[in-house]
């Protein structure tokens, strides 16, 4: 089955058009992103994987809406050279990434009017991500119009936490009124980790608890109980909880009053500043950890001081999570840096082994892309390394939901 995921942001859209039977055989066919839509030039750089060499097309021009945008992505798609289709009507159904539909929704759906009315009704607590969403559904629609159109959100996953998880102790009217609570970001990511440690360690998955760490340019974890998200590091935005490229994670909330009083800033411009520049940018002047992890070993302390925070960070919310997760079979680290920074997860792991996370240094260190494990022989704590994808996961929902099997 062929299916469209599609990505839509305020400036972009990221697709990916893959054949596909389940986790095990699919096959990309192509994929690309549009970037810029709405500036006086816009960018779409496209890869074909399939029919040919594999190959890369740039182009440029102005593309004043995401209609715009979506119309150069079925053209490139079906192009006799550049594209891995004939026709638009070979797609069978299109999954569009979506934020956040609050407590509406815990799995997958198949949009329709009500589904869209939702993604409406959480603007206020998606607000740069809803919106777009929304405006990629709307627009895949009209060029796909025989195509199922899925929402898989990015919440959905951790519509299992408990109220003691998710309720902020602040005036219970907040969350009644105005829905505020924890939700829970990168849903997909840490549901597709759950079922890839069940699949590797040969256990069902509702036998199966792990620690989820997503550490890629946003940074999560999750606690996964039986298969379950029990609890979750980012909260009503995905401003909270670990340190990343750019936010600043858990901070005091009156630090934000104290910081406009002594800046003239608002409250948007500081919720900015916590959100883009500040995290490993804010303390060291970079946000790639290549680059920290490289100017930290070229002795700069102010890389250094970025990573002891980063790791630190998230040693304390593995002390939590082993709390909250009885009987865990594995730490597993994922996305960018979980999966390629062998010196971030030592960071991570080091002065831990009181807790049974025992790290081989030469494991850790081998280059691989494969699923791996990277603990010490005969330690029972497994850490693994499990490559995550989200299009995947969300290209294999779509295609769950157009069979039937789902929502
Ligand atoms: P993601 O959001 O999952 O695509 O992750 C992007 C981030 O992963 C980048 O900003 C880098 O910080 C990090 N990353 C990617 N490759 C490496 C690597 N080889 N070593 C360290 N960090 C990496």
């Amino acid at each position: 089955m062929k299916i469209l995921v599609i990505n839509a942001g305020s400036s972009s859209i990221k697709y990916q058009l893959m054949e596909l039977e389940d986790v095990h055989h699919s096959t990309l066919l192509a994929a690309g992103l549009v970037e810029k839509i709405g500036e006086p030039t816009g960018r779409i750089i496209h890869r074909k994987y399939a029919g040919g060499p594999e190959s890369k097309f740039v182009e440029e021009e102005h593309l004043p809406t995401h209609h715009e945008g979506m119309s150069r992505v079925v053209a490139l798609l079906t192009d006799p050279d550049k594209g891995v289709i004939r026709n638009a009507s070979e797609v069978q159904g299109v999954g569009h990434r979506v934020l956040n539909c609050g407590e509406v929704y815990s799995d997958t759906v198949r949009v329709d009017a009500k589904v869209k009315d939702t993604i409406r009704d959480f603007f206020l607590l998606g607000p740069l991500h809803n919106p777009p969403n929304l405006m990629g559904i709307e627009v895949a629609e009209e060029f796909f119009p025989h195509a199922p159109q899925v929402a898989v959100f990015d919440t959905a996953f951790h519509q299992t936490m408990p109220p003691k998880a998710f309720l902020y102790a602040v005036p219970y009217e907040w969350y009644t009124k105005f829905r505020l609570r924890k939700y829970g970001f990168h849903g997909t990511s840490h549901k597709f980790i759950a079922q890839e440690t069940a699949e590797y360690l040969g256990k069902p998955l509702d036998q199966t608890s792990l620690i989820s760490l997503h550490l890629g340019n946003g940074c999560s974890m999750a606690a996964i109980r039986n298969g379950k998200c029990a609890d979750t590091t980012m909260g009503v935005t995905p401003l909270e909880g670990l340190v990343m490229g750019t936010r600043s994670g858990d901070i005091d909330p009156a630090a934000i009053p104290y910081i406009m009083g002594q800046t003239g800033m608002d409250a948007a411009q500081v919720v900015n500043a916590l959100n883009k520049q500040s995290g490993l940018k804010g303390i060291c002047g970079v946000n790639d950890m290549r680059e920290v992890v490289e100017a930290a070993g070229g002795g700069n302390a102010q890389a250094q001081t970025a990573l002891d925070i980063f790791a630190y960070r998230i040693q304390k919310y593995i002390g939590a999570y082993l709390a909250v997760v009885p009987g865990l079979d594995a730490l597993v680290f994922t996305a960018g840096i979980g999966e390629n920074s062998a010196s971030a997860r030592e960071h991570i792991c080091r002065g831990l082994e009181h807790l049974g996370i025992r790290l081989d240094p030469v494991k850790n260190h081998a280059p691989s892309r494969a699923p791996r494990e990277i603990q010490q022989d005969g330690v029972p704590l497994k850490i693994l390394v499990l490559p995550t994808n989200e299009e995947l996961q969300i290209a294999l929902e779509t295609k769950q939901i157009i069979e039937g099997h789902n929502g």
